[in-house]
């Protein structure tokens, strides 16, 4: 099977600004910001979308959750962040291996469009 985007860019084969790796996950900032902070945190295996875990994935997702939190101390987060994950066509999914959004640095509107 063809490697995902998101896994392309964990093997290096496409470059990106990495914030975190572990043996679990990555985190890159998005190509195309929608705040100040914007980054994502990808697992290393490639569950297409939320949709599509399953309870083995239990750790797995928590583990997203909690990097994003290292992730926005990091970035001095003080005033808030939004974590986001889009699923499916109408969710605004555009990359088809599951990653969670990390978005700050600004005021963010609720709710979102
Ligand atoms: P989503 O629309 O939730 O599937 O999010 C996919 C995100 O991946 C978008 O915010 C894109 O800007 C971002 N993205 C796409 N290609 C790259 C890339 N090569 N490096 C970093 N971010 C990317």
């Amino acid at each position: 099977m063809s490697k995902t985007l998101f896994q392309r860019i964990a093997d290096r084969e496409i470059p990106a600004a990495f914030l975190h790796e572990d043996e679990l996950c990555i985190a890159f900032r998005d190509i195309a910001p929608q705040a100040p902070v914007h980054v994502l945190i990808v697992p290393r295996k490639a569950i297409p979308r939320i949709a599509e875990a399953s309870s083995d994935d239990q750790a797995l997702l928590g583990h997203l959750l909690l990097v994003a939190r290292k992730v926005a101390q990091e970035l001095n987060l003080k005033n808030g962040f939004r974590i986001v994950i889009n699923n499916g066509k109408d969710g605004g999914e555009s990359v088809p291996h599951l990653h969670v959004h990390l978005l700050g640095g600004r005021p963010l509107d609720w709710p979102p469009g």
